[in-house]
């Protein structure tokens, strides 16, 4: 089973997490946990290296954002990184500071950095 972890930023707490992810059967990946994660120690983990392609769908039991209980994410059009999302009109990325305001849904597949658990 291949499984990685994504770096999510939360808008609201200003503080990182991990999204945890799996690939499926069907060689899509789907969300399925998260937990906080220091940004510092995330970054020594190198929880950025490995290639993530998928719908990013979440499983039944996916807890959404540790800190603010978010279900969705938003990808920044800037700098490529996630934000945790629950439907808002806008959206700072606390990762390089843009604010997004135009918010879609994607209906492609995500192509995202992720790392090794
Ligand atoms: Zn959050
Ligand atoms: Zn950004």
């Amino acid at each position: 089973m291949e499984a990685a972890v994504i770096l999510t930023k939360c808008p609201k707490y200003k503080k990182v997490y991990g999204m945890r992810v799996q690939k499926m059967p069907d060689n899509d990946w789907w969300r399925t946990w998260t937990f906080p994660i220091d940004e510092k120690r995330a970054h020594r983990e190198g929880y950025d290296v490995t290639r993530i392609l998928g719908n990013l769908n979440c499983t039944d039991d996916y807890p959404g954002c540790p800190y603010c209980g978010a279900m969705g994410f938003v990808e920044c059009g800037r700098c490529g990184k996630l934000s945790c999302w629950s439907g808002e009109k806008s959206v700072k990325c606390e990762w390089c500071g843009v604010t997004m305001t135009s918010i879609s849904v994607n209906t492609e597949k995500f192509s995202l950095k992720g790392g090794d658990i």
